[in-house]
């Protein structure tokens, strides 16, 4: 019978799940503060998504240019 315990993950202080009202946060301070951290994090990546397509150039020919 372990209690649902999560840690806040904006200041990781440990609380309780079942009695917490601004789960998984410790407070609701906490909640934003995640929420902003988050959004701050949306607008800091400017698209370097890679889809990971990205192959090497195959510069192999141009060593087989010496005979
Ligand atoms: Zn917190």
């Amino acid at each position: 019978m372990s209690p649902a315990r999560v840690n806040c993950p904006t200041c990781q202080r440990e609380l309780a799940w079942d009695t917490a009202p601004f789960r998984p946060f410790c407070s609701e301070r906490c909640r934003l503060m995640d929420l902003g951290a988050w959004l701050s994090e949306q607008h800091a990546i400017p698209g370097d998504e890679v889809p990971g397509q990205e192959g090497p150039a195959l510069p192999e020919q141009s060593l087989k240019d010496s005979t």
